[in-house]
């Protein structure tokens, strides 16, 4: 039988060397997704008695596995929301992998835990947070708004001296990411709808009209506001949406998975006024701030609330020194990758500026796309954006035509960019969140969309 502990330092170098190579280059454009039928086909069984060996294991991943996905870093990647981590931060995950840090706890992952709390330190520095505030890093936004929401719940439990209303529920705007209606399916709880305003947005007002009308009031414990919509990139009206809630004790919490990296530029920054007075907000590092997969950061105003909820005990946790900051107590998970490092990482490396630079770099090119818009008469925008998510109708399109031009330029290897639905029309999107993507590339597109 072989020792699986016997360093292989051949194959070691090998899988390095690949991962090395590819954090020099662009992905190939050129993959995507083919049925399991097919790779059953070509590949065959890999779970053996003997076991295939490395080397073949390898062959697999490069040459079989990795065609039949489509990496989110290239430049022409403008589909759903795609990502843009930076080589430092790429690399460094390595390091994390084989560091085998337990992050959960400090008294397994002090210095990492400190490293990861100083990134969440600038993010709550962005956002004028106290001294207190403080939060945990977790695998996306849709962990980050279900652990913020059941943090929520389990302090309006509290104010309400124990006594649960007959329903519980969220109140959102039909344009909340769809992991909002998964955390209300999760936690049993209704979802009261705001309207959303002619941009896309929810404003105090609406909010405020949803509460007074709807029997589903009573319930209401959090409100969920976007800090950039995914389907358009629509900021909420924050500052009147605290407004509505402060008096009503109902919890705030800020979804700024994708959006929130605008946070770090002088020009996305006035956007988000109000969001220093919420009580919680998800930014993910692996959208738009340039960490790899999966990275998602979630802040509390009062950290103690998400303790409350989410600390565990039990009898072989009893030995657990909870003196120091344990990540594990602010959301649903125990252990824990210390997933935040790779960003910490590049941020430490490079600086906070140039951050800002690089995420102002990509609101300029949205913005200047949407100048070539405005100009086209084939091309129409339905929103103004807030951020960096362009949704715009071709004249005389059907959507057969959307979906035709979008599946021959991404298997061509051209470009990634998939339509959307926006009130109802079959339209496109655009999602800019890599600084490397060039003006000129889009023009490009832009010329083939108009043909
Ligand atoms: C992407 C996204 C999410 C979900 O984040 P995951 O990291 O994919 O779980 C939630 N909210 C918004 C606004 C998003 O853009």
């Amino acid at each position: 039988m072989a020792d699986m502990w016997m360093r292989d330092d051949e194959l070691i170098s090998d899988i390095l060397g690949w991962a090395s190579e590819r954090i020099q280059n662009d992905p190939d454009p050129n993959t995507g997704a083919i049925p399991s039928s097919a790779l059953d086909a070509q590949i065959g069984n890999t779970i053996t008695e003997a076991g295939i060996g490395g080397r073949e294991a390898m062959r697999i991943f490069t040459d079989e596995l990795l065609p039949a996905t489509r990496a989110m870093d290239h430049p022409l990647n403008l589909a759903y929301i795609p990502s843009a981590p930076t080589p430092a931060a790429v690399a460094f995950d390595v390091a994390v992998s084989a560091a085998s840090i337990f992050g959960g706890l400090w008294e397994t992952g002090a210095g990492a835990i400190w490293a990861e709390n100083q990134a969440l330190r600038w993010l709550a520095d962005l956002v004028d947070w106290g001294p207190t505030a403080g939060g945990v890093f977790v695998s996306g936004g849709t962990m980050a708004n279900l652990s913020a929401l059941s943090t929520a719940r389990s302090r309006a439990l509290e104010m309400r001296g124990g006594v649960r209303p007959s329903r519980w529920v969220i109140a959102a705007t039909s344009e909340a990411h769809s992991s909002i209606e998964e955390a209300a399916r999760v936690m049993d709880c209704e979802v009261l709808l705001v309207e959303a305003n002619e941009h896309s947005a929810m404003t105090g007002e609406a909010l405020g009209m949803a509460l007074a009308k709807s029997d589903l009031a009573e319930g209401v414990f959090a409100v969920v506001a976007s800090g950039g919509t995914t389907n358009t990139g629509t900021v909420d009206d924050l500052s009147g949406i605290v407004e509505v809630c402060e008096p009503l004790d109902i919890w705030v919490h800020v979804d700024c998975a994708y959006g929130g990296a605008a946070l770090a530029a002088p020009s996305g920054r006035p956007k988000f006024k109000g969001i220093e007075r919420v009580d919680s907000f998800s930014v993910d590092p692996h959208k738009w701030f340039f960490a790899p997969y999966d990275c998602a950061a979630l802040l509390y105003q009062r950290p103690g609330d998400a303790a409350a909820a989410h600390s565990q005990h039990g009898p072989y946790l009893e030995a657990v020194n909870r003196e120091g900051w344990n990540p594990s107590d602010y959301a649903i998970h125990l252990s824990r990758r210390a997933r935040g490092l790779p960003f910490w990482f590049s941020l430490a490396t490079h600086g906070t500026a140039a951050y800002s630079e690089a995420v102002e770099a990509t609101l300029r090119l949205a913005k200047e796309v949407h100048v070539e818009i405005n100009a086209s008469e084939k091309l129409t925008l339905l929103v103004d954006p807030d951020l960096t998510v362009l949704v715009f109708r071709r004249e005389g399109w059907a959507p057969e035509q959307y979906y035709e031009f979008s599946n021959l330029n991404a298997r061509a290897g051209v470009v990634l960019m998939v339509p959307t639905q926006y009130r109802g029309e079959t339209v496109m999107r655009m999602v800019f969140v890599n600084p490397r993507t060039e003006f000129s590339q889009i023009r490009i597109i832009l010329d083939l969309l108009e043909t």
